[in-house]
């Protein structure tokens, strides 16, 4: 098994090689770039039509507000003067000036409120032609990706297949354990012995351990985790 998992190790080094080349090159970061824009967009135009909802709710709000000042300017008029006494009608002339006032107020609030509304929506507008923009420019920057990485991405396809055979001939439980110490991003994870220490990270083994790897053939490194192989088993 050490053979298949050596073999296994040396692919997907070059496996990690080609995927970093890969996420490095120019056109990757080009890629991203506008990936970044698009998304910065619709969390903008997100926040856009929220903010104009609100704006709306308030817009009817002021408006029901203001009919009801008006018709109660309205029956405030409508009052037959005659039959009203000085002072009555002194109050009733107040009355009257006091919802002119706040209906002049009022109306104020609303065409600055009906303002920020349009100016609401040209910047949800624009923030539309802009996200478009971004999305058009992420496609032709994909297109410029695929054709520019095509070979690689191939040969990433492929490893990964020869990857898979492999995975065949070596017992899950070293395979699960080198999976999961590859996300951790330490490579290589098979290491050989080297003068009585680990391939790794260089700690001496004492004699005890080596003859459980000389037994086992594999032995994890107390220290850094990795996979301990004696060479002269390949
Ligand atoms: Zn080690």
């Amino acid at each position: 098994m050490l053979k298949e998992i050596l073999q296994y190790q040396k692919l997907d080094a070059s496996l990690i090689k080609l995927e970093r080349e890969l996420e490095n090159s120019e056109t990757k970061k080009v890629v991203n770039k506008m990936v970044d824009q698009v998304r910065q967009a619709q969390n903008k135009l997100v926040e856009l039509e929220k903010s104009a909802n609100r704006l709306l709710a308030d817009y009817e709000r002021l408006k029901q507000e203001f009919e009801k000042k008006r018709n109660r300017l309205e029956n405030l008029k409508k009052v037959d003067f005659k039959t009203r006494n000085e002072n009555e009608l002194r109050e009733n002339s107040k009355d009257i000036k006091q919802q002119i006032a706040s209906l002049l107020s009022l109306n104020k609030e609303i065409t600055a409120l009906s303002k920020k509304i349009v100016t609401t929506l040209d910047d949800f507008n624009k923030t539309k032609a802009v996200g478009l923009q971004a999305k058009n420019r992420y496609a032709e920057s994909i297109k410029n990706y695929n054709s520019v990485a095509g070979d690689k991405t191939h040969k990433v396809s492929e490893l990964r297949a020869e990857l898979k055979k492999l995975e065949q001939h070596i017992d899950p439980k070293v395979l699960n354990r080198y999976k999961s110490m590859r996300l951790d991003h330490k490579f290589p994870i098979f290491v050989p012995l080297v003068d009585n220490a680990c391939g790794g990270c260089a700690m001496s083994l004492p004699t005890s351990r080596l003859d459980i790897l000389n037994k086992q053939k594999i032995l994890e490194c107390e220290n850094c985790h990795r996979m301990i192989y004696l060479p002269d088993m390949d």
